[in-house]
């Protein structure tokens, strides 16, 4: 082999910041290849505008490499990284943790709309993972106190260091199964972005699904095991007029509407996403006291109408 002309460490002509992602675009998807590559480079993306010319050294361009090969094989461009965005926070996440959604943030809006600020309000999140729900609701209402529970012990240590990182002190964080691991009642707001894909649906064997943890992911042979414990058990943790806030699949919105009908939580609604799906269910606990259903607060009108 030709003796190489350049020393390792030093650039070559070939290894541009443009080359390098004309070559790796034809290979995985394109915004991919730049978060992959500004992982390499320890930079923001903000720096690929001005620095297209840049050459990167040898060593860079084979770890490049070596990152793309992974891509190539499948394993989701977060858990290469390590990271993942959401909300606010960079987040850290590992195979232990489901990689956290942009559709999820659907869920942390809806529960801010609920939890008025500068009170000293109890909010759960059940399931954490990477804590993407707890943090950002913690991050926003720094006078409330936040519980994040997971059954998984590594997902509940992403969740610390994730609070640790991002400088959020108000969350404690507690190992355990759905409301199990709750400490206390009288919370004000529950949320959980639980597992609710079915058992054994063909989607688990494709794309980001297949390297996520199958506890997060599935439940049941309709996907909504989780969700009914959580239904059946919050009330007993909930506040009068406490909510509890599920994300769900696209078309289970009826089914657990039904499951808290069928609980007696009142105020229940599902909300869709921007892509009109529906995506997030919700209801509260009565207030108590001699109010009748008709004149309790209606959900608000930024509530879609929920689909048949
Ligand atoms: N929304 C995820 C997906 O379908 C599933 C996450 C979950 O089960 N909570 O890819």
């Amino acid at each position: 082999m030709q003796a190489h002309a350049y020393h390792s460490g030093m650039a070559s002509p070939h290894t541009t910041v443009a080359a390098l992602l004309v070559q790796a675009r034809a290979r995985i998807d394109p915004i991919d290849a730049e978060w992959l590559l500004l992982h390499v480079l320890g930079k923001p993306r903000s720096w690929l505008f001005a620095h297209a010319d840049d050459a990167l050294t040898d060593t860079q361009a084979a770890r490049f490499d070596a990152l793309l090969v992974r891509r190539e094989a499948g394993e989701p461009v977060a858990y290469i990284t390590g990271s993942r965005g959401f909300w606010t926070l960079e987040l850290a996440v590992s195979p232990a943790t489901l990689i956290p959604r942009p559709e999820t943030e659907l869920l942390v809006e809806q529960a801010l709309e609920r939890l008025p600020a500068g009170r000293a309000l109890r909010i759960a999140d059940l399931g954490t993972g990477s804590g993407a729900i707890a943090l950002a609701l913690a991050k926003e209402r720094p006078q409330a106190q936040v519980v994040a529970t997971d059954a998984s012990p590594e997902a509940l240590a992403i969740a610390q260091h994730n609070a640790l990182h991002n400088h959020i002190g108000n969350v404690e964080f507690h190992l355990g199964s759905w409301l199990q691991a709750l400490p206390g009642d009288a919370f004000d707001l529950i949320t959980s972005n639980p597992p609710y894909i079915a058992d054994g649906d063909p989607h688990l064997d494709q794309g980001d699904l297949r390297f996520e943890p199958a506890m997060a992911l599935s439940c049941g042979p309709d996907g909504l095991n989780a969700i009914r414990t959580i239904v059946r058990d919050a009330p007993a943790h909930l506040r009068p007029g406490g909510w509890l806030l599920l994300e769900h699949g696209l078309d289970q919105g009826g089914a657990v509407r039904a499951l808290l009908e069928s609980a007696a939580y009142v105020d229940i609604a599902t909300v869709q996403d921007l892509e009109q799906r529906d995506r997030v269910t919700l209801g509260r606990i009565p207030q108590g006291g001699s109010c009748p259903p008709s004149l309790r607060s209606h959900a608000p009108a930024a509530i879609a109408p929920s689909a048949g």
